[in-house]
């Protein structure tokens, strides 16, 4: 076998491998520690509470130690945020 060969036979044994780990990733990914925020589907909605729209402290700004409140939160995390831009940081970053 030459050497180009063997090179190449290697690249594709490595990338068959990391294949195969990719695809065992995806099917355990409820079994992981993903939060659920960055996998499930979420929708930004009103918050209301009785007849006054009551209004929530953003997380995402209160990591940032700025207070502010928003209207808006997910249901699904049950968190205030707001629409532009803390509700898409605090879906796609891990760390916000
Ligand atoms: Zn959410
Ligand atoms: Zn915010």
């Amino acid at each position: 076998m030459s050497m180009a060969k063997f090179q190449l036979q290697l690249i594709k044994e490595i990338l068959q491998e990391y294949h195969k780990n990719y695809e065992h990733h995806r099917c355990s990914r409820s079994g992981n520690n993903y939060p659920t925020r960055l996998t499930g589907r979420h929708f930004p909605s009103v918050h209301q509470s009785g007849k006054k729209n009551r209004k929530r402290r953003c997380v995402v700004r209160a990591v940032s130690g700025v207070r502010r409140e928003s209207m808006h939160q997910c249901q699904q995390c049950n968190v205030g945020l707001c629409v532009s831009p803390c509700f898409e940081i605090y879906h796609t970053k891990l760390h916000y």
